[in-house]
């Protein structure tokens, strides 16, 4: 549908959709041709202010945080049936947008917004009425601890994973009773606005759910960060951002929630069942055209299969059908925009000074791709945990492969790394993948297997990936400021 098409994306602001105060617009350009694919409005801090007073007032006086969990979550509930109903229409236009497979936009990625809504709908209605209860029968008192919404909540979103990042803030955000002003990427502003579409019809209450578009600093991010109206900041991106708005939170001590970038380990044992690892391995660093913060782009090998391993992932590199996002049987679309590709070829260039060797891929695609951003899958060889290559997240679909001796060896290569985010061990022997992941300085280990996640289980980083953790109890407590009230009899 969208290829001639151009969007008009405007903020919804205490449910309706308006430009921005001064009429100033951005463009959207598509990374599958980089032509224009959205003229957007481009957010102020007038037009957060306008936000967040709605977010406020629907806050303080509207029905929102007074409903039961039930009654919200009802309303959730509501709001994934529209998603997945209008899922051919979100998919095209996020494929246009972000260059994503449209195999993965129509399923993955809607699937992993509406289940967000869903699960925290019925988790808060269970966790909700079980807060803790303490008896002093010495002292005739009684506490009783009760889970309240934080407040207005700001959501800054990155363009990886547009919607399910967003179903990750505001499924838990809504549940738990909070109002929202959100910011999708300025890459991938148009998915959210076409679920904005959608919630009045769900029955949410103007004003819970706002959207503003535009940058961060100095733009709709820093001014969601800087405004005194919002109470707590959640957010996902790089880590520069992530310092940033530390920083600029602490003048009015919002709570911050970070789920920042990786450089995760990919650890293969001799003993691994290949025919599972390789192929796993290869969407954890190629799924996404590697843009994704869980990109398992440090390989480790252990000699015994070094050779054979380095073989089987050139291969299913050159192999993988990367093309027009827009064809079902791409698995592999372009990068996000001309200054990743330039990123990603500058790291390509380095891993080259620096000694690996290149063996698939390595290069940026010409002819009928020539005017898109179509990296084609790279592998490097003999690669060292010390190359440039290898300490930085490079967010892009490049593998670096490093032989290993001894398994005390590859836990210290793999912990030597500024991230914390995943990881994975690919064995057969169960003892030592279970001395390996809890030794492992990362907030989740796949252990034969990548990237499912419970949505009970804790998802965050450690060291440089982030502060906090998302996922069942661990974004209610978060979401929630907890209350004591004791009473004397
Ligand atoms: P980014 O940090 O450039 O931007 C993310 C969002 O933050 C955008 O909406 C942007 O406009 C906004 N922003 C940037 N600086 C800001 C500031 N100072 N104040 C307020 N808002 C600001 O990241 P990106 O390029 O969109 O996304 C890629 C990064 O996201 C990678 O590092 C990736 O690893 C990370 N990521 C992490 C997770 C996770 O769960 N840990 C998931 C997806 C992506």
């Amino acid at each position: 549908m969208p290829d001639v098409e151009k969007k008009s994306v405007q903020h919804f602001i205490d449910g309706e959709f308006v430009d921005s105060a001064d009429g100033a617009t951005f463009e959207s350009i598509s990374p599958i041709d980089n032509e224009v694919v959205a003229d957007v409005a481009l957010g102020s801090a007038e037009d957060v202010d306008r936000a967040v007073r709605a977010a406020r007032r629907a806050f303080e006086e509207g029905p929102w945080p007074r409903m039961s969990a039930a009654e919200r979550g009802a309303i959730l509930y509501k709001l994934a049936d529209l998603l997945e109903a209008n899922r051919g229409e979100v998919a095209n236009w996020e494929t246009r947008d972000t260059g994503k497979p449209i195999m993965a936009s129509s399923t993955r990625d809607i699937h992993g917004t509406t289940e967000r809504f869903r699960f925290f709908a019925d988790y808060a209605k269970q966790s909700l009425d079980h807060g803790d209860h303490f008896d002093s029968l010495e002292t005739n008192q009684s506490t009783i601890v009760v889970k309240e919404p934080v407040g207005v909540v700001g959501a800054i979103a990155p363009w990886n994973l547009p919607l399910p990042m967003m179903g990750w803030k505001l499924g838990p955000a809504l549940a738990f009773g909070n109002t929202v002003v959100a910011k999708p990427s300025e890459d991938s502003p148009i998915t959210t606005s076409l679920l904005a579409e959608m919630f009045a019809e769900a029955g949410l209450p103007d004003g819970v759910v706002n959207v503003v578009n535009g940058f961060g600093p100095g733009s709709a991010g820093g001014a969601i960060v800087d405004h005194p109206g919002v109470d707590a900041i959640t957010f996902t991106g790089s880590g520069v951002a992530g310092r940033a708005i530390m920083a600029a939170a602490a003048p009015t001590l919002k709570k911050v929630a970070l789920e920042l970038g990786g450089k995760s380990a990919n650890i293969f044992f001799a003993d691994a069942d290949l025919s599972k690892a390789v192929p796993g391995s290869g969407m954890a660093i190629f799924g996404n055209s590697g843009q994704m913060c869980i990109a398992c782009s440090r390989m480790f090998v252990q000699r015994p299969i070094y050779d054979q391993v380095v073989e089987m992932t050139a291969a299913m590199a050159e192999k993988l059908p990367i093309g027009d996002p827009r064809d079902p049987a791409t698995m592999m679309g372009p990068v996000i925009n001309t200054e990743a590709v330039e990123r990603i070829q500058r790291y390509i260039e380095f891993s080259t000074e620096d000694g690996a060797r290149l063996v698939a891929g390595g290069y940026k695609l010409d002819g009928e791709f020539a005017a898109g951003n179509f990296i084609k899958p790279t592998v490097f060889a003999d690669a060292t945990n010390d190359m440039r290559s290898c300490r930085d997240e490079i967010f892009g679909p490049v593998q670096h492969i490093i032989p290993f001796d001894t398994e005390t060896e590859a836990l210290k290569l793999a912990n030597d790394c500024d991230y914390g985010l995943g990881g994975a061990v690919w064995t057969t022997d169960l003892g030592k993948a279970n001395r390996v992941s809890r030794s492992m300085r990362t907030g989740f280990v796949w252990v034969n297997g990548y990237a499912r996640h419970d949505d009970r289980a804790p998802f965050g980083g450690y060291k440089q990936s982030g502060i906090g953790r998302e996922g069942g109890k661990y974004s209610e407590e978060f979401f929630t400021e907890q209350k004591g009230i004791e009473f004397t009899y």
